[in-house]
């Protein structure tokens, strides 16, 4: 796991592409679960979106399924 200030400094790389993919995915992962993070990179949209894809298109189908487990206690309503 990665630290917030570890998150941060990714995001800010990632902005600019220069983030390796492993850190892209550490970070995705981190905002699953990191609410402060969370509303700190999506004060930032486009740096979000760019985040965001950056992780998520580099996903094998079965992360995203791990990633939907993490984040879905909403699927069963
Ligand atoms: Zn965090």
């Amino acid at each position: 796991m990665i630290s917030c200030e570890q998150a941060r400094n990714i995001c800010d790389k990632a902005q600019y592409d220069e983030a390796p993919l492993k850190d892209k995915i550490k970070l995705n992962l981190h905002l699953m679960w990191c609410k402060e993070c969370s509303g700190y990179t999506r004060k930032n949209q486009a740096l979000t979106s760019l985040c965001e894809r950056a992780g998520l298109n580099s996903l094998s189908e079965s992360e995203k399924e791990e990633m939907r487990k993490h984040l879905g206690q909403n699927n069963d309503l």
